[in-house]
């Protein structure tokens, strides 16, 4: 990885799992970083923290001004911060549907909208969004995070196409699943959590869910130099959950 040093990064939901990696892989490539998140307080030294829920369009004008101002500029944007759902089409109402996609989807129109006129200064502007395989994998029991998955995929290239000629790359990751604090606490509901993640991990075909610093590399790469002819990409952290077709031993 080149290094970062000189520019300027902010990561949505910076204060734990993907995001908390990136946030460090960032800084270890010498990047200053800014961490926007619901609650920052616990981002430890040299990551900054920023209080704001990407729901709500003023916090985030606020926070994201704010970084750009305290850092000089911004180069990178990583939005990464995100909310599940379990069930059908037929489960949750219309306020949880509206939920889901304000903070998926609306969240990184409008960090992006607040980023923009930050990132058009920049020499190296690069824009990363946290997808998932639920986007195109047509998972069981995820219709509504696989829509709003599906949203941002195609946001993505949409974004890719309106920002190229100004020297603004957007891609995305698609991570499978990913051992961070959220699934995590989806095992802890289950009856036994220690069979249960046993079960997950034998589901995956490396044996093993991903980690959360391998996703993390997949986006620092993505927002880094080294990208600078990648946009409009989808690259999938799933240790082969999608792109294989094992059949059982
Ligand atoms: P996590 O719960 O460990 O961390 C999410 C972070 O986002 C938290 O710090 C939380 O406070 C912050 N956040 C949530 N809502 C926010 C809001 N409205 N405004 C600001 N910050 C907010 O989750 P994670 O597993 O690290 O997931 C991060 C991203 O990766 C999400 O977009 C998720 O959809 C995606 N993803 C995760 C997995 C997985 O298996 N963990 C798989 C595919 C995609």
């Amino acid at each position: 990885m080149r290094g970062l040093s000189g520019l300027n990064a902010l990561v949505t939901g910076g204060a734990s799992g993907i995001g908390l990696a990136t946030a460090w892989l960032l800084a270890a490539c010498d990047a200053d970083v800014a961490v926007l998140d619901l609650d920052p307080s616990a981002v430890p030294e040299p990551l900054r923290g920023y209080r704001a829920d990407v729901s709500d369009d003023d916090m985030v004008r606020t926070a994201v001004d704010a970084a750009a101002s305290d850092l000089s500029g911004l180069d990178i944007v990583v939005n990464n911060a995100g909310i599940g759902a379990v069930g059908t089409v037929e489960d949750g109402d219309e306020g949880q549907w509206h939920r889901v996609f304000d903070v998926n989807v609306m969240g990184v129109v409008r960090t992006t909208r607040a980023a923009l006129p930050h990132l058009r200064a920049s020499a190296h502007a690069a824009v990363v969004n946290v997808c998932s395989i639920a986007a195109t994998a047509g998972l069981p029991q995820r219709a509504l995070y696989s829509a709003s998955k599906g949203a941002l995929q195609s946001l993505t290239l949409a974004m890719a196409a309106d920002h190229v000629r100004e020297g603004i790359r957007v891609n995305c990751v698609n991570p499978g699943t990913v051992d961070t604090p959220w699934v995590g606490r989806l095992l802890d509901q289950a009856a036994d959590p220690a069979a249960e993640r046993a079960a997950l991990n034998a589901r995956q075909p490396l044996g093993r869910l991903v980690s959360a610093d391998e996703v993390a590399a997949a986006i620092v790469y993505l927002a880094s130099p080294a990208a600078a002819s990648v946009t409009g990409a989808a690259l999938a952290v799933d240790g082969g959950m999608q792109g294989l077709r094992l059949r059982p031993a």
